[in-house]
């Protein structure tokens, strides 16, 4: 290098370090991050894309925090959540109820009449009866008794002092079937708010999308119901929410009867027919208690219903395997084999 070249470096040298730097710094913080942990007894995970490693790490630890606030406000399992407030004491008298659950409770309600009962968060007297992983289920004669207290219209609102009454004792609710999808969207809320426009929050069956995954469409994979880890079908999305419910989630099997964790309110027994229903559309609220919904009422009434809701579509997969598309889906590339 001769003189003259190391005196013109020297002047533009620092501007041409700055900028190299800077490119530097764009192209190696920018990335994809991700995490998954155990929460609302599932799994929940993350994935987002970050200009910035530490600003993504503060995201997703927010995603986590918010899916322990959801739960410990919404689990029957935890003794003192506000939901296990409801139900200690609903049938007494009113119980005062945060917005948050007094509103998603509404909502419930609400996708209830929607499927004339198809769902219903007082399953969960007899739901409670189920211990899936020590194999314990009721009797008979728990079912039939237990029966009697499933009935939506049980359960009251009253929305001047927001408060939540059942109408009956023994019932209870649980929104098992809703809240995972409250989350989800709670989410993708908290990363938006903080800039962020390409992520994936799931938990469990319920995924809620932010954004493409950059310039393509996440791929969603519906597993199949039989094959362990094996995906069934891809769904190219972005933006939507997709929930899938299956009676490979929680269940054992007895004597050749599957029985799994999603309840026809009219029987009290495990719903048949049907081995995963998803639906996607908007909103994940809807999405969950839809795929809920969609799998106790089987292919013919289910895929009925989702005709008369022109954001959202589905996929049935009955209990021979054989896959049905909602009216307004194009057939999406089934994986080979
Ligand atoms: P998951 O993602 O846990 O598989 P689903 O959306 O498939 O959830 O809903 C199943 C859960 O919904 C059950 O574990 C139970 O908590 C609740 N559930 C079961 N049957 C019903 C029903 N008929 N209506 C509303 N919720 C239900
Ligand atoms: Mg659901």
């Amino acid at each position: 290098m001769n003189g003259q070249s190391t005196k013109h470096n020297s002047r533009l040298g620092p501007k041409l370090a700055t900028l190299v730097l800077l490119l530097a710094c764009v192209q190696v913080q920018a990335e994809w991050i991700g995490d998954a942990r155990p929460l609302m007894g599932t799994e929940v995970s993350v994935y987002l894309w970050s200009d910035d490693p530490d600003e993504g790490q503060r995201a997703l630890d927010e995603v986590f925090a918010e899916a322990e606030r959801i739960n410990r406000l919404m689990s029957t399992y935890i003794d003192g959540s506000e939901i296990s407030e409801i139900n200690r004491l609903a049938a007494k008298e009113p119980v005062p109820a945060g917005e948050e659950l007094f509103r998603l409770i509404q909502r419930s309600l609400d996708i209830s009449v929607l499927t004339h009962g198809a769902f219903d968060i007082t399953y969960d007297s007899v739901g409670q009866h189920y211990v899936f992983r020590d194999r314990q289920r009721p009797d008979t004669e728990t079912i039939e008794a237990e029966r009697e207290n499933i009935d939506y219209r049980f359960v009251k609102l009253d929305e001047a002092t927001g408060s939540v009454s059942f109408q009956k004792d023994w019932v209870r609710i649980n929104l098992g079937g809703i809240a995972k999808g409250y989350f989800v969207e709670r989410g993708v809320d908290v990363l938006r708010g903080r800039g962020i426009q390409h992520a994936i929050v799931t938990a469990g069956g319920d995924s809620r999308l932010l954004g493409d995954r950059r310039g393509r469409p996440w791929m969603v994979g519906i597993r199949d119901p039989r094959k362990d880890g094996q995906v069934a079908i891809s769904v190219p999305l972005a933006d939507e929410a997709i929930s899938t419910s299956g009676d490979y989630e929680r269940f054992f099997d007895e004597e050749g009867v599957r029985y799994h964790h999603i309840i026809q309110p009219s029987t009290g027994e495990p719903a048949g027919g049907v081995h995963s229903a998803t639906v996607f559309g908007p909103d994940a609220v809807i999405t969950d208690a839809l795929s809920t919904s969609v799998f106790v009422m089987g292919v013919d009434k289910g895929l009925t219903l989702i005709a008369t809701l022109p954001d959202y579509e589905s996929i049935v997969i009955d209990a021979n395997g054989s896959v049905f598309y909602s009216d307004g889906l194009q057939r999406p590339a089934e994986n080979p084999q």
